[in-house]
Formats: C-alpha cells, structure tokens, sequence
C-alpha cells in the first residue's frame, strides 16, 4: 500500500496519540519490522504522527506500548486495521513482559 492510502485508510490519525495530522507530519509504522519479516501490506502498516515516531525510536512495539499505557489505549482503540495475529502478539508479549517484571510501575 502507498503512504497515503495508509493514512486515509487511518483517518490521517496517529495510533498512538489519536490525534489527526496533515500529511507531512505523518509516517509510517512498520507493527512487525521488515527485518523480522514484516512486510509492507495494510496489516502490518499503522499511520504514526513524527513525533510518536520518533519517541518509539528503535523501541519494539510491544516494549514502547508496555511502558505507554496511553499509547496502548489508543492504538487498541485506532489500529483497527491491523492483522490479528499481530495484535496477538504484540498482546502477547505486553502479557509476557508484565509477568517477567513482576508488574510494570502503572502511573
Ligand atoms: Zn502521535
């Protein structure tokens, strides 16, 4: 899919603030990243605003939306598009992560 499908197919809505940006300051968002074997059709590709992106930096998803309650509420509430099995296992890892440090500190 191109940049722009992406982002009207989102509303122009970054899934991690839920807010609307124009176009140029949207990117985005690989869920499973193209060196791990993601690829780049609409279930793997999320719309994220510049800002977001570049808080999540190298960050994997499932670590940045485990220390980013908000982040995590809205990308459940706007990644509606995305494939299952990768919200499976983002959801399944955020579980695994919680286990492993006895809780993450909730704010
Ligand atoms: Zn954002």
């Amino acid at each position: 899919m191109q940049r722009v499908e992406i982002f009207a197919r989102d509303n122009y809505r970054c899934v991690f603030c839920g807010l609307v940006f124009p176009e140029e300051d949207l990117t985005v968002d690989h869920l499973q990243a193209r060196s791990r074997g993601g690829d780049r059709s609409g279930g793997n590709l999320v719309t994220a605003c510049g800002a977001c992106n570049l808080k999540k930096g190298r960050t994997r998803l499932a670590h940045y939306l485990a220390q980013n309650p908000d982040a995590y509420r809205n990308f459940l509430e706007y990644a509606t598009h995305v494939w299952k099995r990768h919200l499976a296992a983002i959801e399944e890892e955020i579980r695994k992560l919680r286990t492993d440090s006895g809780g993450l500190q909730s704010r």
